[in-house]
């Protein structure tokens, strides 16, 4: 890489363990007195509790937030904004918390401090996908990030050890993308790196013992690095792959990521020699081989068929996502696409077939 563009996303990053107290710190910091406190409906005590901590700073709770930021949750939500004439948003959970905050504050330009329970990185880039009639919309605007983030190890025990892994293997995959996006730069590619090599080697350590705080920690530090990535570059065919088949099979997030990548890898590998090399430094001399093992290691399910997908849904997806292909470093061919999502549906380790067969 010789030459290249590199432009930092504003954020005010708080990390460690206890770190929630500095909460009524940053509220003030902000000049914010009327806060809306939003959380998913498993997490409306943490967010009770939340509330209580900030006292009078804090307006409400809001504890209705879903998987995917439908626009009629979005909606709701803004009536009790304007109800309660509110002058900034807490988020306390995962991505899907934190996509209700991030579609308030693009309605409102209210700022957003968020606290993130989970590895998905939603908190750390400026994009939002909404869904309205079962169809998610992405967009990235600088209004959608959040001012402040504070990653508290100690709201992450919690976290399952299952969606601990694929939350953390969600988070892999950011950084993957993102040292062969078409605009990755040597800061962004340093982060990835890391930010790979904390999750792959924390992860395992949780899932036996998910109360293993030095693992935690680490696994939140990557989780903080791999969402910078995503939030910085563009994405390209796993995210691409991700999103398509989310949105016509209403698969899990984390999980069709996690299944996903190895064959993503895979797929765009005889055309970025470079990043495989680099890649090989943290996960071994097979870098997709060595993610689908994680995945099995950890305990996920590897096929999308396990997940829920019908095998028909296949040639549906192949097309779907060529109709409307991201960025992508290897030309997409339908031929391929098609055995890829084959393998990745049936749970086959990945096959890296060269650019010449
Ligand atoms: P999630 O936010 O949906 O959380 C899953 C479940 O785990 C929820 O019920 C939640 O309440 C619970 N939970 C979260 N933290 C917990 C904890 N510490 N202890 C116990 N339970 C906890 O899952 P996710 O994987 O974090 O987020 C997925 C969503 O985020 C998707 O909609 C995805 O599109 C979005 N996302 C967006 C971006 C972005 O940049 N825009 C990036 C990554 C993910």
């Amino acid at each position: 890489m010789t030459a290249f563009i590199y432009e930092a996303n504003p954020a005010r990053i708080i990390f460690g363990a206890g770190t929630i107290a500095k909460l009524p710190d940053e509220i003030s910091r902000l000049g914010l007195n009327r806060v809306l406190v939003v959380a998913t409906p498993p997490q409306a005590a943490d967010a009770d509790a939340l509330a209580a901590s900030i006292g009078s700073s804090c307006a409400g709770v809001f504890a209705g937030a879903v998987m995917h930021t439908p626009v009629a949750v979005t909606d709701t939500a803004m009536t009790v904004v304007a109800g309660l004439a509110i002058d900034g948003i807490v988020a306390v959970g995962g991505g899907s918390t934190t996509g209700l905050a991030k579609a308030l504050a693009l309605r409102t330009g209210l700022p957003q401090i968020v606290v993130p329970t989970t590895y998905a990185g939603s908190e750390m880039t400026p994009i939002l996908g909404e869904t309205r009639d079962g169809t998610k919309v992405t967009r990235s605007d600088p209004r959608i990030l959040p001012k402040v983030v504070i990653y508290d190890v100690d709201l992450t025990m919690s976290l399952p050890p299952g969606l601990s892994a694929t939350s953390g293997i969600n988070a892999i995959a950011h950084a993957v993308e993102a040292l062969y996006a078409r605009d990755r730069n040597p800061m962004i590619s340093l982060m990835a790196v890391d930010g790979i090599a904390r999750l792959t080697r924390s992860l395992p350590l949780i899932v036996a013992d998910p109360g293993d705080r030095a693992a935690r920690t680490d696994a939140l530090h990557g989780a903080w690095l791999c969402g910078a990535c995503l939030g910085a570059v563009g994405m390209a065919l796993h995210h691409k792959l991700c999103h398509t088949l989310g949105g016509s099979f209403d698969l899990p997030h984390a999980e069709t990521h996690t299944v996903v990548l190895p064959h993503a890898l895979a797929y765009n590998a005889p055309a970025i020699p470079e990043v495989m090399t680099l890649l090989a430094s943290v996960l071994g001399p097979d870098p997709a081989t060595a993610l689908y093992d994680l995945a099995g290691r950890v305990g996920a399910a590897q096929s999308l068929a396990a997940l829920g997908m019908p095998e028909n849904g296949i040639a549906v997806a192949a097309d779907r996502a060529l109709a409307a292909p991201y960025w992508n470093p290897r030309p997409l061919e339908r031929g391929r696409l098609h055995a890829l999502l084959t393998r990745a549906w049936a749970g086959t380790p990945p096959l890296i077939e060269d650019v010449a067969q």
